[in-house]
């Protein structure tokens, strides 16, 4: 029995639609509709109503309440009459309802365009088959792919361009970002001079290509756009620099340990065991834990990103069977425990040291003394303790330098670079207790803050005078670095002068990261470019 017509008008696609007939089979409805008005050709315009013939489209629709909906169209066609006109015979245009050769409706079609976009093919099917829209995934994803043909085609004046990985370290793209707009505006499949060249042919407008400093992007610009300024990205240029800090710091990994604090005035007071353990001790142990954190975070990003265990253990400067525990372990590893005693003997160090000066060099005197102040480890640790002294008995001072405080050129790097009001208290100590004995990195501090100076206040100059100086530093990576700002001295002085930067493209980047692991990888590179896309409804 059908429901009254007045209700039922009102869900067709469109008001010119005439409800004859609903039948139900099985799970869904057919719905019997024919179009009421004349028809115009679509060709000259006139109003045709010379009946020629007619036939039946399947459409599939919105589902109701659950139910899944096939219009059956009654098609029907018409001669057209002007005798003016190319066109003899024509099909009623219907765009309101349907494209022509559609098999859904046109507001069907965008629900699933705008699911697969957002979700994804095969997630997309799933939603879609939940909402009683059954559709296969590969269905959703040609609806995707349809409307990323047609591009922007105002004219596009302001560009960043960067690479993505498809497979990290195997194959690049490129993505195109309208620095405007603040829009994706192309992916091209491959990172090269000609492809992207090819592109900038095609969008004659372009006056500014932000970009990273690898040269192919700068030599498609040369040749794709000679007109347009290129701009390095300074966040580029900033990575590049500490990347040379943190190979000059690698070169002289050597001078990167840590000074013994040995406070001076703390050998006179000796405050009660139990209170220094929670003090001094504690609080290196938190830092220690701290470093290693840091370290197992890195590991863990870097081994998502795909690199090999070998890469990580050279990048994050642990040995490779650690980096191998740690990601089998799932989870940071809390060290166990320490069993207090190597740690003990540290904590009389200054006492000892004391008495080492005034002359005692008898170590079991000198255990059984610290042992009235609280020692509980054995006579051999103090023993070995001192014996580094005995070398050179006149300073107890001169004691090894301790593995466990050395710092990774990586991490001593980020504090180089980093600016002074971004450090934390316990940073700013750190730096200066690896400048005690790598004094050449406070050069290497002073370097960064001229060169971020250089560029927030747009000082031209300030650069200019800043490559000269590194130039002259005796740094290798640096003296190469400067080389290199030289090489690309326009794009580096409109870095300077310029407001043009890739941070977007770096966001868009983020986004299309996003989107293809969501894709499982088994997404082809059109599809990924559609929904990296900004959405655009179809036209109908
Ligand atoms: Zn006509």
């Amino acid at each position: 029995m059908a429901p009254p017509p007045s209700h039922s008008q009102a869900v067709l696609p469109a008001q010119n639609l005439v409800l004859d007939r609903i039948e139900q089979v099985d799970d869904r409805f057919l719905v019997d509709v024919h179009v009421q008005n004349a028809a115009r050709c679509p060709v000259c315009g006139k109003l045709s109503q010379s009946r020629h013939s007619a036939y039946v489209r399947h459409l599939k629709d919105l589902p109701w309440q659950g139910f899944a909906i096939e219009l059956r169209l009654k098609t029907r066609r018409f001669r057209c009459r002007n005798q003016a006109c190319t066109r003899k015979i024509f099909a009623e245009p219907l765009p309101e309802v349907a494209r022509s050769h559609a098999r859904w409706t046109t507001r069907v079609g965008e629900i699933i365009r705008l699911i697969g976009y957002t979700a994804g093919g095969l997630p997309g099917s799933r939603i879609l088959d939940r909402l009683a829209i059954p559709i296969s995934d590969d269905t959703v994803t040609r609806f995707v792919k349809v409307s990323s043909d047609d591009l922007a085609s105002n004219p596009i004046r302001h560009i960043g361009v960067d690479d993505w990985a498809w497979r990290k370290g195997q194959s690049y793209g490129t993505i195109l970002v309208d620095l405007d707009k603040r829009q994706v505006i192309d992916l091209l499949p491959d990172r090269s001079v000609e492809s992207l060249q090819a592109w900038l042919e095609r969008h004659p407008g372009v006056e500014v290509i932000s970009r990273d400093r690898c040269g192919i992007y700068a030599e498609a610009a040369e040749q794709g756009a000679a007109n347009a300024v290129q701009v390095a990205d300074r966040f580029h240029l900033f990575l590049n620099l500490s990347t040379a800090i943190e190979r000059a710091l690698e070169e002289r990994s050597r001078e990167l340990f840590l000074p013994d604090p040995a406070p001076k005035q703390q050998a006179v007071e000796v405050p009660p065991p139990s209170e220094r353990r929670t003090t001094l001790e504690e609080q290196r142990k938190q830092q220690r834990r701290q470093r290693r954190h840091e370290r197992y975070q890195r590991v863990v990003e870097l081994h998502r990103l795909g690199h090999t265990q070998r890469a990580i253990s050279f990048e994050v400067g642990i040995q490779r069977k650690t980096v191998r525990r740690w990601l089998r372990a799932g989870q940071f590893p809390e060290r166990k425990p320490v069993t207090g005693r190597r740690s003990h003997v540290r904590e009389f160090h200054e006492y000892l040291q004391q008495r080492w000066n005034q002359g005692c060099h008898n170590a079991t005197r000198l255990f059984q003394e610290i042992r009235a102040r609280g020692y509980r480890g054995s006579r051999q640790m103090v023993s070995h303790h001192v014996s580094s002294w005995r070398a050179n008995p006149k300073s107890g001072s001169s004691s090894k330098k301790r593995r466990f405080d050395r710092i990774a050129p990586k991490h001593a790097a980020i504090l180089t670079c980093r600016p002074t009001e971004r450090l934390s208290e316990q940073q700013r100590i750190l730096f200066e207790q690896v400048a005690v004995n790598c004094p050449i990195i406070r050069s290497m501090r002073f370097l960064a803050r001229d060169f971020r100076e250089a560029i927030a206040t747009h000082d031209k100059d300030g650069m200019l005078h800043w490559i000269r100086t590194a130039t002259q530093s005796g740094i290798g990576p640096l003296i190469r670095f400067a080389y290199g700002l030289n090489k690309d001295f326009n794009a580096v002085v409109a870095a300077v002068e310029t407001s043009w930067n890739n941070g977007q493209t770096e966001g868009q980047i983020n986004r299309l990261k996003a989107i293809k692991r969501q894709m499982y990888g088994r997404a082809g590179f059109h599809l990924l470019r559609a929904r990296v896309l900004p959405y655009r409804a179809m036209a109908p």
